[in-house]
């Protein structure tokens, strides 16, 4: 069974030992995590159904959120657990666009992408514009000077 590049991209795979399933890789931790089955109901799309699993994924694996629930919503002074949630996950979206630009760009993830999840907020949308598009701009037009 080919393993690799499910969907036609090389950053889901179906799963070696379940055929229902299917792993996720993560640019920031560089590690292939099983993805979300009712992601998958959700997003029909490669790339708005990984970006979805990694927020999830940031959330435990990166920020440890169940274990330090407790400790951060009274601390950081959050109402309810959505709103840490919330919150959370829009920081995910966020670093996501901060520390894998290049590959976000390389493997053609738009700020369209970032949008078709839910609740993406403009201040979010301003970062993956940034990031994907405006920088890259600016870029060019740098060489060009130099150049
Ligand atoms: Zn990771």
């Amino acid at each position: 069974m080919d393993t690799a590049g499910w969907k036609g991209v090389t950053y889901l795979r179906v799963d070696e030992d379940n055929d229902d399933a299917y792993g996720c890789l993560c640019p920031l931790c560089n590690r292939w995590f099983r993805g979300s089955e009712y992601l998958e109901t959700v997003f029909k799309e490669p790339r708005p159904l990984l970006l979805a699993n990694l927020i999830t994924h940031y959330r435990h694996e990166h920020l440890h959120y169940d274990r330090n629930y407790g400790f951060v919503v009274h601390y950081k002074g959050y109402a309810t657990r959505d709103e840490y949630r919330s919150d959370i996950n829009e920081r995910a979206k966020r670093q996501y666009a901060r520390k894998c630009t290049e590959w976000l760009k390389a493997n053609g993830f738009t700020v369209e992408d970032i949008q078709k999840l839910k609740g993406t907020t403009p201040k979010t949308v301003a970062v993956w514009n940034k990031k994907l598009i405006l920088e890259t701009t600016y870029k060019l037009k740098s060489k060009k000077v130099k150049a």
